[in-house]
């Protein structure tokens, strides 16, 4: 298809996809800086997953105990396992200060000291109370605030318009084409810069705590084009999910001093982590927690455990935990005020990514060679900040400050370059898709196809993992993807097609949860989030390694040549007790 015939063709200097905080904040800083820029969302800017974030975000602010740039540093990078480039986390705690402030002068408001300072809580892996909060609230106000942001420096937005594939061609980026939800029809959107900023992709999984939006339609995208993943394999399991939703209940609530119990009434963290107990970092409570429930201690034998809030008062807990509260007696009609609130681990957050150097550039090979004109940020990206695990309240500040990144080098970028040609036939591959599904005849329906991927994916790709699970997973993903070639959709009309929208989500999750899976099974060692119970020890001497991920006609590509950058004199790889 040529450009004419799409429903409209938009030329602008920039294109942001994904109005989470990351986009957002981007967006603001090409604005501001006078050039004009688009913002293209699936769902509403404020319901961007960014909103339901509720505990925090950290700075080393200093303003509830002593705390140092230092000491984030440190905490981040054993967080990650020593996964993580300790020239990212340098960056990003010098930043991540700068970046409360910067929020504060906008508007959001924080909770505060008495003396009116901004109010700081502690979270799980933070040697200090570094989370920067408002109630559990957080994300909410943030995404608020800056939105208003965004209005005010006439930031153009398009929401419920789907991006369904990315202009890159010659390694340069040339925009992006999109689905209007609303009225149907592809949109040609031609940019001399793109922002990938389409959020973290959880929905791989049953048991998650993400939105429903969250199916990493850029990681599949970026697939598509021949591109790399970095470090799929690591994928958080929070430890205190709702039972059986996995709907997230806050860190906050171990912030604010819950203990989690199991069916003898025990505080079991004391034979996992007895320093930090509740608050030892997310990977190391969900393995605790799924070993309690393994061994028969999950409450009466079953696949949970308690999160008990009752000592903490009434007071306080509405206070400072009020969304906690009310989902607990929403979903499961139990009341934290008098009784425990059943939990379990849930896949929460996504380290792994569409890689990228420190200037948010995607790059796309082991060397760092650039795409030119492609960006990424926030929890789509892998930059690698959080390694193999990421710390509470690192991710809204990165998406934060990355998105600020992000944004200047996009300024730099567009102050330097011009607009390329597009390819001879921009809509041709999103075009083919949506015919496939329209006009097809097979007989195959991708929510089966979705439900069999996120049941299995958490039976076999979860907090403890195998060879032989993992094996078995490869195998059921082989099927699904032959069978998803059949997928016909129900729905032929253009307004609000959900079913098409919905199509295009699950082909992205089947196309990286391989890069996922192949992965997990080429990491022979546990580190961070992925825990092997084959390996069940961390090996440094092999593995302080990026994995880079393609897929290509023969199946899954895997390069471990990208090495950590570790500054062995300051942060060399030790232990990780808590
Ligand atoms: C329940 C929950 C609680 C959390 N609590 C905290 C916390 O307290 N502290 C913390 O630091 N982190 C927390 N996190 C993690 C943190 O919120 C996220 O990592 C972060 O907000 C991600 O921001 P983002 O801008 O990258 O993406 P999101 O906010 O997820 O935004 C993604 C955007 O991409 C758009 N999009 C996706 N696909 C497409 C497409 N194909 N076309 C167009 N648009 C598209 C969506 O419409 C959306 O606007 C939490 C996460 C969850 C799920």
């Amino acid at each position: 298809m040529k450009v004419e015939e799409a429903k409209q063709y938009h030329k602008i200097d920039a294109v942001v996809v994904g109005s989470g905080l990351a986009g957002l904040r981007a967006a603001l800083e090409i604005a501001s800086s006078g050039f004009q820029v688009a913002v293209l969302t699936k769902v509403y800017p404020t319901r961007s997953h960014s909103g339901a974030a509720q505990g925090g975000i950290a700075a080393a602010l200093a303003n509830a105990a002593e705390d140092s740039l230092e000491l984030h540093m440190f905490d981040t990078i054993k967080g990650s396992d020593y996964l993580g480039d300790q020239d990212v986390v340098e960056l990003f705690v010098n930043e991540a200060v700068k970046t409360v402030y910067e929020l504060e002068h906008m508007g959001v408001p924080f909770s505060r000291t008495e003396d009116g300072r901004i109010n700081q809580r502690p979270f799980g892996g933070h040697s200090s109370p570094r989370a920067c909060f408002s109630a559990d609230v957080t994300g909410h106000v943030l995404l608020h605030t800056l939105y208003e942001q965004c209005v005010k420096h006439n930031v153009h937005f398009y929401n419920e318009f789907q991006v369904f594939s990315l202009l890159i061609q010659d390694d340069i980026s040339r925009g992006v084409i999109a689905w209007d939800i609303r009225n149907g029809g592809l949109h040609i959107f031609h940019s001399r810069a793109v922002l990938l900023a389409t959020g973290g992709y959880g929905r791989a999984f049953k048991i998650t705590s993400n939105a429903h939006a969250n199916t990493g339609d850029a990681l599949g995208m970026i697939l598509e084009c021949g591109l790399p993943l970095e470090d799929m394999e690591f994928v958080q399991f929070h430890p205190t999910g709702l039972h059986k939703y996995g709907i997230l209940l806050s860190e906050a609530a171990r912030g604010e001093g819950a203990h989690i119990t199991n069916d003898k009434g025990e505080r079991f963290m004391k034979d996992y982590a007895p320093a930090k107990m509740e608050l030892a970092p997310r990977d190391v409570v969900s393995r605790a927690e799924q070993t309690e429930i393994n061994e028969g201690r999950g409450i009466g034998g079953q696949d949970y455990v308690h999160l008990d809030l009752r000592h903490i008062g009434k007071e306080r807990i509405l206070e400072r935990l009020p969304q906690v509260y009310e989902l607990a007696l929403n979903y499961l009609g139990v009341d934290a005020l008098v009784e425990p609130v059943p939990i379990q681990p849930t896949a929460h957050y996504s380290m792994g990514g569409i890689p990228a150097n420190i200037r948010s550039e995607v790059i796309k090979d082991a060397k760092g060679t650039v795409v030119k004109g492609l960006y990424t940020a926030g929890e789509a990206s892998c930059l690698s900040l959080h390694g193999a695990n990421r710390l509470g309240t690192n991710s809204l500040q990165e998406a934060a400050t990355f998105g600020r990144v992000s944004g200047i080098h996009m300024v730099q970028f567009l102050k330097e370059n011009g607009y390329e040609n597009l390819p001879a036939n921009p809509l041709e591959q999103a075009q083919s898709k949506i015919s496939a599904w329209m006009n097809g005849t097979g007989s195959e329906r991708h929510a089966k196809i979705l439900a069999e991927l996120q049941d299995n994916m958490t039976k076999l790709v979860g907090v403890f993992r195998n060879e032989e699970d993992m094996i078995k997973m490869k195998g059921i993903l082989k099927e699904l993807q032959e069978r998803f070639k059949n997928v016909t959709i129900d729905d032929k009309s253009h307004i609000f097609n959900l079913d098409l929208l919905e199509a295009f989500e699950v082909g992205n999750l089947l196309s990286f949860s391989d890069v996922m899976v192949e992965g997990a099974i080429a990491r022979k060692e546990s580190r961070g989030a992925h825990f092997r119970s084959d390996y069940p020890k961390r090996d440094d001497k092999n593995w302080l390694r990026h994995t880079l991920a393609w897929r290509t006609d023969k199946g899954v590509k895997l390069d471990h040549s990208r090495e950590v950058v570790i500054d062995m004199d300051r942060y060399p790889p030790q232990e990780r007790k808590y």
